[in-house]
């Protein structure tokens, strides 16, 4: 009917608005988040799969608004990727994260690695290696143990600076890994084409694992195929035991998830790391 119609209308325009609205607000905050010291970076360690030993932490931001409260990543990462605010905030993720890594690897393990996520916007910024360089230089990290996860977005541009900011990482040491594996169109001709060091395994395909069989299929054959291809595997978003045994024996590299640990406050992580050395 008429109405019907007329209420749908409005149903749409107010719920754009609202849209609009929360965009516009997280933005407005985002811009001064970084000066407001409410960006916090989290550590979610993943395991060597055999030995079950945590042998690196991601690094995951966080962002606690007064306005706002608690803004998922999902929802500020894209406003920060179009406004430009990726650089200056993914420099200070790499800042805080290589400072924690260096500690660790005296502490704890020489060889910690720790993965990093950077977004297209920061990846193709002509200023990314030398501010990559500028860091390791100051924290003294291990080039090596450094790993630095891109999804095949970045890839999609085509721009030269890419290319020669991929050539660049890797001769210096640095690991590029391929996140969100499985979920793109073209993670497969990228792989011929980048020199990545490692896979890993979207969630999405070891959720059902243990229950569809297409899934065990197609995460076994990524394994075999990243280690063809002389690629470390990692699979995210492990939550049970039953999955960690399939990847155990499926024999991939390395694993992470609410199973081993959710991402923490680096306190926390601390902590944990800990228990590893007592045990
Ligand atoms: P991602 O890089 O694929 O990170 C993995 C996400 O899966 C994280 O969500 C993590 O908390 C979550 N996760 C880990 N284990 C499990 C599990 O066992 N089960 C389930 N259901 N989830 C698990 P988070 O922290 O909300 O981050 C979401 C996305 O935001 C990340 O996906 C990444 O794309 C982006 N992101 C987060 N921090 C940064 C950053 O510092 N820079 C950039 N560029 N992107 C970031
Ligand atoms: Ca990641
Ligand atoms: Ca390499
Ligand atoms: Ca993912």
């Amino acid at each position: 009917s008429k109405d019907r119609g007329r209420n749908t209308y409005n149903f749409y325009t107010s719920q754009m608005n609202n849209d609009m609205n929360r965009r516009l607000r997280v933005e407005e905050q985002l811009r001064s988040a970084l000066k407001r010291n409410e960006l916090e970076v989290y550590f979610q360690p993943f395991v060597d799969i055999k030995s079950r030993k945590i042998v690196g932490g991601e690094a995951l931001l966080r962002w606690n608004n007064t306005l706002l409260g608690q803004v998922t990543p999902d929802e500020f990462i894209p406003i920060a990727e179009q406004t430009g605010l990726i650089v200056s905030i993914g420099q200070y993720v790499i800042e805080i994260a290589f400072a924690a890594a260096k500690k660790w690897q005296q502490t704890y393990d020489p060889h910690f690695k720790i993965a990093v996520n950077v977004s297209p916007k920061q990846f193709r910024e002509n200023t990314f290696v030398d501010m990559l360089k500028i860091q390791i230089d100051k924290y003294k990290i291990n080039v090596n143990s450094i790993e630095l996860e891109i999804t095949e977005g970045v890839l999609l541009s085509g721009d030269s600076v890419i290319d020669s900011n991929l050539t660049s990482i890797n001769d210096i040491g640095v690991s590029i890994s391929m996140d969100d594996f499985g979920t793109g169109y073209s993670s497969l001709s990228y792989l011929r084409s980048y020199p990545f060091d490692t896979l890993k395994v979207d969630k999405s395909f070891i959720n059902d694992i243990t229950v569809d069989p297409g899934d065990l299929q197609l995460v076994g054959a990524a394994i075999a195929m990243g280690h063809g291809l002389n690629l470390k595997v990692v699979a995210e978003g492990i939550e049970t035991e039953e999955q960690y045994q399939l990847l155990n024996a499926l024999k991939c590299d390395y694993g992470q998830g609410y199973l081993f640990s959710k991402p923490l406050p680096q306190p926390a992580f601390e902590k944990l790391l800990q228990t590893q050395v007592e045990n």
